[in-house]
């Protein structure tokens, strides 16, 4: 067999080369080839095989002639699935790799090409082929299988690409989501393909400093830009390997930082925004207006408006706090679209608003917000069915007259604010320097009130309460006034919001209760009456455990009769904490104290509580009474309460009374007693001790 081939040689020169070798030639060649020759017949009996088996298997020829192909499989069906390979390959196959077992029984991997071959008669005979160790080469596949599907899991991206041309050759799962490019896409590309912040020549100037050996890795923060077009913050750590046998290469590790950012950000808004209206708190206030302050310095000028709202307390007792939260919430929503958007409306503290105005040129844009605002609060709040009428009012201060600083700035807003207080509510009052002394006067008023009880500053007044019909004095209300060394009389309005914000009612009720039950009993004595006494109970010293026992204690070291004392508590305490207040009631109707509500009409409060608990006495308020004869409203008001009040058997006494008229109306009605001027102001005990001498 002499095959010619004719072919030109580098040079251009033809070159031939001539196949017609001897069998023991031929033979002597593939016993020193490096891939193992093997032959077999049709039924896979190995009838040849090369020396290089012993290398390849450790077995010498000699001991596998006569064996099964089969045999050496490591899958016992090794030999049907190589079968099957061949016959798709139609008895012609390259490259098929499985696993032997070798003398010693550990597996080799051989990669076998192989056909069939035939006798002259074209008749198949067995299979012949090479088979050579790939071993090494399929454990290095499995590794990095193994480590690419590692690779895959881990949350970070990896990215690797090549130096020269900066073409990325591995991308991870994380990568491809990452940026939103298939695999295919991502390895037609480069880093800064997804990098808009960098150029080509920065990029690779960046590159080059781990080339060249001065940095070992980089780590930086930068932007990867998404297929859909959005950015994705990135935070890359970045290395030049140079692996063994192989080419140096750049491997990225990134990662998204989106979610820390956003959990930083969120935590920056949580400590800059009050959580519940998520306005800013005053922290970022105060900022601002720091900040608004150096930017008008030289022209323009910055105003405070500083927002309490009224009796906001009252709704927080009487319909409770998560109303209350309600309210303020969208409170807050109302009054942020007063103003433009480069205003800050911060919320500083419970009910306290505050509002920057930036870049003002006079006084009269900032009324026309106070204004603004005021009016929109005019229409009512509507939470849970109940219709909330909400008013504040606005102190505000303006910068550089009323104060160079925000912490000035701030507090003569505060003290413009109480000066509104003071005008009725519901308005808004500039700070005028005037005003500081007042201010002042309000914090040397806290600071003697402490001193005042030691220092028996208090007093008690007695109004009379009469049974309509006959004249007679049933009861007298005791009401406290403090006789202030400098001021004079003192009335209760004016002090006892600051007792109870300080605390201070706790004593001062304990001083009065003993009070008031001393002189009625001695009334009683004197007179041989059955006179009850009124006593005035705030909402605070219902918080105090001790209250039931205090009362308890007067009772029994006055000895005045339990029935002849009576506890005046407004519906806000009703509504405090129902379990508290609940036993506080049952402790008194067990004792046989009487409990009347106060001011009845002004709260919130739903009535079911009057059925629910022990209540003797119901007190119309006297801001009903006070036009019940030329306001239809305050009539009907008035002479639903007084049938109300009858129907649940419970005593009225209408407060206020100053006219014959006001009186012939609630007699009418059904009402049997008052209180009030037109029977008699409140006395002095002298006084009072004159008035119940002429009545006896
Ligand atoms: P109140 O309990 O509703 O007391 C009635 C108030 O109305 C008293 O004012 C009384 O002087 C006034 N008044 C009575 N009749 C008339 C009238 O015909 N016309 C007008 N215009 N006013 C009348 P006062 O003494 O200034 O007390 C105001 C409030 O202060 C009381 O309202 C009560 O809520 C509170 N208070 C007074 N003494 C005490 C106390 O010892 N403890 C507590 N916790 N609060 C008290
Ligand atoms: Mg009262
Ligand atoms: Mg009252």
């Amino acid at each position: 067999m002499t095959v010619t081939k004719k072919n030109l040689n580098k040079a251009g020169k033809p070159v031939s080369y001539d196949t017609d070798l001897s069998h023991e030639e031929l033979i002597a060649i593939i016993d020193g080839m490096q891939d193992t020759f093997y032959r077999t017949d049709s039924d896979g009996w190995l009838k040849y095989i090369s020396k290089s088996v012993e290398r390849l298997l450790g077995f010498k020829p000699e001991e596998l002639l006569g064996t099964k192909l089969s045999d050496l499989y490591v899958e016992p069906d090794g030999r049907e699935k190589f079968l099957v390979a061949f016959q798709e390959a139609e008895g012609d196959i390259e490259g098929y790799e499985a696993p032997l077992h070798d003398k010693n029984g550990q597996i080799v991997w051989v990669s076998t090409n192989a056909h069939f071959y035939r006798g002259l008669d074209g008749e198949i005979q067995g299979v012949e082929g090479t088979t050579r160790d790939v071993t090494t080469r399929i454990m290095q596949q499995q590794e990095l299988n193994r480590l690419k599907s590692t690779l895959d899991k881990t949350l970070d991206c990896v990215f690797m690409f090549e130096p020269e041309t900066l073409n990325f050759f591995y991308v991870n799962e994380g990568a491809i989501k990452q940026v939103g490019y298939s695999a295919e896409e991502l390895l037609q590309m480069t880093p800064y393909d997804i990098k808009p912040a960098y150029s080509e020549a920065q990029f690779r100037k960046l590159l080059q400093s781990l080339t060249d050996g001065r940095n070992t890795t980089l780590t930086f923060e930068t932007i990867h830009r998404h297929k859909q077009g959005h950015e994705v913050p990135v935070e890359i750590f970045l290395q030049y390997i140079k692996p063994e046998n192989e080419s140096p290469r750049f491997v990225a590790i990134v990662r998204d930082l989106s979610e820390r950012l956003e959990v930083q950000e969120k935590l920056r808004h949580l400590a800059h925004h009050d959580s519940l209206t998520n306005l800013p708190n005053r922290l970022l206030f105060m900022d601002r207006l720091e900040h608004a302050l150096t930017r008008y310095r030289e022209e323009g000028q910055v105003a405070i408006l500083f927002l309490d709202l009224d009796r906001f307390k009252v709704i927080n007792d009487t319909l409770g706090h998560a109303s209350g939260d309600k309210v303020l919430q969208m409170l807050g929503e109302r009054i942020n679209a007063c103003i433009r958007k480069e205003d800050t409306l911060a919320r500083l503290s419970g009910d306290e608003f505050a509002i920057i105005l930036e870049d003002v040129f006079s006084s009269e844009v900032v009324m026309t917000v106070a204004r603004h605002v005021l009016d929109e609060l005019v229409n009512p709040f509507v939470v849970e069915g109940h219709e909330l009428f909400i008013t504040t009012s606005i102190g505000i201060s303006m910068s550089p007259d009323d104060g160079e600083d925000s912490l000035t700035l701030l507090k003569n807003a505060d003290i413009a604010m109480y000066r509104a207080k003071d005008l009725g509510r519901n308005t808004y009052q500039f700070f005028s320097p005037d005003m500081s002394t007042k201010a002042f006067e309000r914090l040397s008023l806290e600071t003697s009130l402490r001193y005042a009880l030691e220092r028996e500053q208090f007093m008690l007044v007695y109004q009379p309460q009469v049974d309509i019909e006959t004249g007679k004095i049933i009861g007298v209300e005791a009401l406290l006034r403090w006789q202030h060394p400098d001021l004079g009389i003192v009335g209760p309005s004016d002090f006892i919001p600051i007792l109870e914000e300080t605390g201070l009612i706790v004593p001062v009720g304990e001083w009065l209760l003993y009070k008031a039950c001393t002189q009625a009993k001695a009334w009683q004595k004197k007179y041989d009456t059955d006179l009850r006494i009124a006593v005035n109970l705030s909402a605070r010293q219902f918080n105090d455990v001790g209250l039931v026992s205090i009362v308890d204690y007067c009772l029994v070291r006055t000895k005045l009769p339990a029935q002849n004392l009576e506890l005046e508590i407004t519906e806000s305490v009703i509504m405090q904490d129902k379990k508290r207040i609940g036993s506080a009631f049952q402790a008194f109707e067990d004792m046989g104290v009487r409990i009347a509500i106060d001011d009845f009409g002004t709260g919130y409060s739903s009535l079911s509580y009057l059925k629910r608990f022990p209540i003797d006495t119901i007190k119309v308020d006297r801001s009903f009474i006070r036009d019940v004869t030329t306001d239809s409203d305050d009539a009907a008001i008035v002479s639903a309460i007084i049938a109300m009040a009858k129907s649940l058997k419970l005593d009225i006494v209408a407060e206020g009374v100053e006219t014959n008229e006001q009186m012939e109306f609630v007699t009418v009605k059904g009402c049997s007693a008052m209180q009030g001027y037109l029977f008699s102001e409140p006395l002095t005990p002298e006084n009072m001790d004159k008035l119940l001498a002429k009545h006896r």
